[in-house]
């Protein structure tokens, strides 16, 4: 009820209808009075100009009675007029107030107070007034039944047919003579007026009333029940109907406020469903990021926590962080919610600790407070993320770094690690300064080609980038010593940049031991051949021999040599001496100790130099040789002394193989052949060097072309000679092996890659 009359004090509708209601009842209050008013004026005036017309009249009737001084007359005429209705009293009164005609006979000669109501509107000044106005003349009296009177007093002037009359004249300076005083009763006049005031009041309460309800019925169709369905439709809105139906059909500012309420609605509505989708997308990322996410209050408290928080610490109602997490029983003893609690900034540490399991954990924490509307910090919100498996690996990583680290410092070879395309060394092993001189801190950040000589560093770029193995590259030793080493490149990833693993052997020494093996070889071919090559130097020799003594003979006995003859002889000693010094400077060039020369060569050439040095070999031998060269043979890349010296060695075993054949009895001169054949294909050249001799038992096939191998008597063989063939061929790209010859005898087969094919340059 309270409520009810709370609601109706405040109501627009109630305020409305009440100051129209007052307003309404003030209009009309003042209507009604002024027209009670007016109405009683009129009538009063009325009265009044009737009751003047009737003392005129009675004034005319009793005037001739008056000059004829005639009492009756004027009783007479005095009292049939009073018998009209509503007239009371007719009376005339003498100067002195004394009332000398009256209707009522009993108050005749009765003499009135001077100064009653009557008399003393004239009398009341002195000498008393003659003339007044009817309003001042009239007045209003109530008479003792409770009706209203109205009474009019009009002087009675002295005119001239009364001073001047002999009858009983009065004198001329007497201006009044006496006075009428006629009372007519107002008691219809009052009923009429009560009757007219209640009807203009009957009248102003219809009206109030009607107008009244008319408004209400208005003001409730076009006002109430429109305001009331906006109040309806914006409480709809208000509980999340937001295309509520407002039924408010008008084209009124009401009807546009409600189409206006509907559109805010709409948008309302709308708007709502964005923050309703986003809170819902937020509210995931809260539940789902993959953090533990909680917001905690001064005491640590927890006020809030996302899903994957509850579903690892399962806390209890009302928990506590410490508690949670770490099965504390009180708070930490560095925290950063305290921290941003104090300072109110965020925070961030890092954090190990054992849970509440006892498992020792680590945790990244970032903290950041929450402020209310005044900027109080009423929470602080923190985001832990468990680091444990990144520490434990990053641990382990560290520990695998640090193994491979060592291993790499310990591998034996020296091992660059280079950006891939500027080649510049990014870190290297331990024994870079063993081999090189300088130390990994002074070459890093330096480009590997630095280390490698000018005239090589164009191929070293190419090759580094496109192949797996280089080998015999030249390189400097920190003493600009140039070293040969063996390189191995791996393609790899070093701190997230491409690198190449580049590691090296040192072949120096090795090169060297091959060199002087190589050099040692040759010394012992030369060997081989000196008796070959001293049958070969003996030809010329005895031609010149045979020549010098002509010539002797011929001067001692003093004749004379005919200079046709004489020339001949010299030319003949001419070209015998040339022949000597070429076979000499073969020899020497042979001998000679040389390092790699790689030129383009062709091979047919170098096997026809090598069996000129080794012809006379086979020939004392009765060994002949059976060519079956390639004419349009393509050239390839080598070096043409140490090729030399692979057909060289390979030619001696012929002859030996073919030797030891006949030293076992086989006579047969058919078979004491040597064939020497070079043939091009696609991409090779292939030399056969076939003999006749006894064969490579099958014992010793895969032995041959060992070291020091040899099944040759003591004195005789090395066991160099195919050992050192078959690092020469290999070092040119080639390869050699031996094959059994048919019907007898073994075959060397060499092949070389053709000069645009080769690996080697
Ligand atoms: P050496 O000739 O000093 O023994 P090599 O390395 O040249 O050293 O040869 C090794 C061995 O290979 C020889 O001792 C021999 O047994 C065998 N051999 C080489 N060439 C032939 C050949 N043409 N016929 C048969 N055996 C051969």
């Amino acid at each position: 009820m309270p409520g009810f009359v709370d609601n109706l004090k405040h109501s627009l509708f109630t305020k409305f209808m009440i100051s129209f209601g007052l307003i309404l009842m003030f209009s009309i209050s003042i209507w009604a009075y002024f027209n009670i008013k007016y109405q009683q004026e009129r009538l009063k005036k009325e009265v009044s100009a009737g009751a003047e017309r009737l003392s005129d009249t009675i004034q005319l009737g009793t005037h001739y009675a008056m000059m004829n001084n005639s009492r009756n007359d004027i009783n007479q005429i005095i009292i049939n007029i009073a018998r009209q209705k509503d007239i009371e009293t007719i009376r005339i009164y003498n100067k002195a107030g004394q009332i000398k005609f009256s209707n009522l006979a009993p108050e005749v000669d009765e003499t009135t107070n001077i100064k009653a109501e009557a008399c003393d509107i004239c009398h009341r000044t002195d000498p008393p007034l003659t003339r007044l106005s009817l309003g001042k003349r009239t007045r209003i009296f109530s008479s003792a039944n409770g009706y209203r009177r109205l009474g009019i007093i009009s002087a009675i002037y002295n005119v001239p047919g009364c001073s001047a009359s002999d009858c009983h004249f009065h004198p001329e300076e007497k201006q009044v003579l006496g006075a009428l005083d006629v009372v007519v009763s107002l008691a219809e006049t009052d009923q009429q007026i009560a009757a007219f005031e209640r009807g203009v009041i009957g009248l102003a309460v219809f009206v109030f009333f009607a107008t009244g309800a008319v408004i209400f019925l208005l003001m409730v169709r076009f006002l109430k029940q429109p305001i009331s369905r906006l109040i309806a439709g914006t409480r709809q809105i208000s509980k999340g109907d937001y295309a509520a139906h407002l039924d408010v059909e008008q084209n009124s500012e009401v009807g546009q406020l409600a189409m206006a309420i509907k559109q805010m609605g709409k948008e309302i509505g709308a708007k709502q469903a964005e923050l309703n989708r986003q809170m819902t997308e937020y509210q995931n990322l809260f539940e789902t990021v993959p953090c533990y996410i909680t917001v905690q209050d001064r005491n640590y408290r927890l006020l809030q926590y996302n899903k994957k928080f509850a579903d690892k610490f399962a806390p209890q109602p009302g928990d506590f962080c410490y508690r949670a997490y770490k099965g504390r029983s009180e708070k930490c003893v560095v925290c950063p919610v305290e921290r941003t609690f104090e300072d109110g900034l965020a925070h961030q540490s890092e954090e190990s600790g054992l849970n509440r399991h006892g498992e020792l954990q680590h945790w990244v924490v970032q903290t950041s407070p929450i402020r209310n509307a005044d900027g109080e910090i009423i929470a602080v919100m923190e985001m832990n993320l468990d680091i444990t498996e990144r520490t434990q690996l990053t641990l382990e990583l560290e520990k695998s770094e640090k193994k491979y680290q060592e291993i790499f410092n310990n591998i034996p070879n020296p091992v660059f690690v280079l950006d891939a395309d500027t080649l510049e060394i990014l870190d290297c092993n331990d024994r870079i300064p063993t081999v090189y001189g300088f130390s990994c801190a002074q070459i890093k950040g330096q480009s590997f080609m630095e280390t490698i000589p000018k005239r090589d560093r164009q191929r070293m770029q190419s090759e580094l980038t496109s192949s797996a193995v280089i080998n015999q590259v030249r390189q400097f030793t920190k003493e600009q010593k140039v070293i040969y080493v063996d390189v191995r490149i791996s393609p790899s990833e070093y701190k997230g940049r491409k690198v190449l693993l580049v590691t090296t052997s040192d072949i120096t020494k090795r090169l060297e031991a091959e060199q002087q093996l190589i050099q040692a070889s040759k010394m012992a071919t030369l060997g081989e051949m000196a008796t070959g090559v001293a049958h070969e130097l003996n030809q010329p020799l005895s031609v010149i021999k045979t020549a010098s003594s002509f010539l002797m003979k011929k001067v001692r006995k003093k004749e004379p040599i005919p200079e046709d003859i004489l020339f001949t002889m010299a030319e003949e000693v001419d070209s015998h001496v040339d022949r000597a010094s070429k076979i000499i400077n073969h020899m020497r060039e042979f001998g000679r100790k040389s390092d790699l020369n790689l030129v383009k060569v062709q091979v047919n050439q170098v096997l026809e130099r090598s069996f000129e040095i080794f012809s006379q070999q086979l020939k004392v031998r009765g060994i002949r040789v059976e060519w079956n060269l390639d004419s349009d043979l393509p050239e390839i890349t080598a070096d043409p002394d140490r090729l030399e010296q692979v057909f060289i060695n390979l030619l001696i075993n012929a002859r030996d193989a073919i030797i030891d054949r006949l030293e076992a009895g086989g006579q047969d001169e058919v078979l004491t052949k040597i064939f020497l054949r070079t043939r091009g294909e696609a991409d090779k050249v292939i030399v056969e060097v076939c003999d006749t001799g006894v064969g490579i038992p099958p014992a010793v096939k895969d032995k041959i072309f060992d070291p020091f191998f040899t099944t040759k008597e003591v004195g005789k063989g090395t066991g160099l000679g195919l050992s050192i063939s078959y690092s020469i061929i290999t070092e040119f790209g080639g390869s050699i092996s031996a094959v059994g010859n048919e019907p007898q005898g073994s075959c060397f087969i060499i092949t070389l890659p053709r000069e645009d094919e080769t690996a080697v340059e």
